[in-house]
């Protein structure tokens, strides 16, 4: 049974928690500063609140676990963690009791990128145009106020919608249930004027702070809570630039993917011209190994 390696798995979470910060929260700086109001994110996920950290801990340690060692050669050993191992053999369980999908739940491969859209895109579109590729879109409100075109050709090209907030908001789970509701619905009706009738099956909590409150209010508005389980920490800009963020990206992606996995990256955010040179290379790869797919509706 697998319960000791999640344990160590948790142990390994906290740990890289405590030091760095993990997943989109550490990210967001631009964001912050753009207007959440919330500065928690930026030096990591909530710790002070045990209800937040338990379920940011879960989050946490599938991201975790894709994560190499923070040299880009350095991902053998991360891919053979036991969290690694352990979620990577479960693709096909049974749903997660707090109810985050973190795998595709098939042998299928999702990708999935957030905090768009924004000025790249349109570049990935045509990547993914020219593999015939679906993926997923986890969309910020604010920009599809300032990008509705972009929605409007997400959605064209028949890739799945995703709810990521009004403005990125990594503490909102925290807040009242009627502010969390107001926003995924606002975020909802703005998607909703660029695209009417679109269907916004998913919801991804900036910086995978899931609560147990807004998972259930996301439920509520008919949105599965999405999570991930490879994440390249394409967004951590300040480690990583140019073309060793591009190398770290792919090293990062094609080791820690397997059956079943949800890849998170960021099409928007801040500078992603290396996610995009990264998906440039790692498009035909993943295509030639893995069956991808948008998640569904
Ligand atoms: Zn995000």
């Amino acid at each position: 049974m697998s319960r000791p390696r999640l344990v160590l798995g948790a142990l390994i979470s906290i740990a890289v928690l405590a030091l760095a910060g993990c997943g989109t929260g550490a990210s967001q700086a631009s964001w912050h500063e753009v207007g959440s109001g919330s500065g928690s994110g930026s030096t990591g996920q909530g710790g002070s609140d045990p209800v937040t950290r338990q379920v940011g801990d879960t989050t946490t340690s599938q991201a975790a676990a894709a994560m190499p060692a923070p040299s880009a050669s350095a991902s053998t050993s991360a891919s053979a963690s036991p969290s690694t191992s352990a979620s990577a053999s479960a693709p096909a369980s049974a749903p997660p009791s707090d109810g985050i999908q973190r795998t595709t739940g098939t042998a299928a491969v999702a990708l999935t990128f957030d905090d768009g859209p924004g000025p790249e895109t349109p570049k990935l579109l045509a990547m993914l145009r020219q593999h015939g590729i679906k993926a997923t879109f986890c969309l910020v409100g604010v920009e599809v106020q300032a990008y509705p075109q972009y929605v409007q050709e997400i959605v064209k090209d028949g890739h799945t919608l995703c709810n990521h907030t009004w403005k990125h908001d990594t503490g909102l789970g925290k807040k009242s249930a009627d502010t969390i509701r107001a926003d995924l619905q606002r975020t909802n009706d703005e998607i909703h004027k660029a695209v009417p009738n679109a269907p916004i099956k998913y919801f991804r909590h900036p910086g995978g702070n899931f609560t147990p409150a807004a998972v259930q209010i996301a439920n509520e508005l008919g949105m599965a809570s999405l999570g991930w389980t490879v994440d390249p920490w394409d967004w951590n800009v300040k480690k990583w630039s140019g073309a060793k963020m591009t190398e770290h990206i792919v090293a990062t992606v094609r080791n820690n993917t397997r059956p079943g996995s949800i890849v998170l990256s960021h099409d928007a955010g801040g500078d992603r011209t290396a996610t995009m040179a990264a998906y440039k290379t790692l498009l035909p790869e993943l295509k030639d190994k893995f069956t991808l797919v948008a998640m569904p509706v």
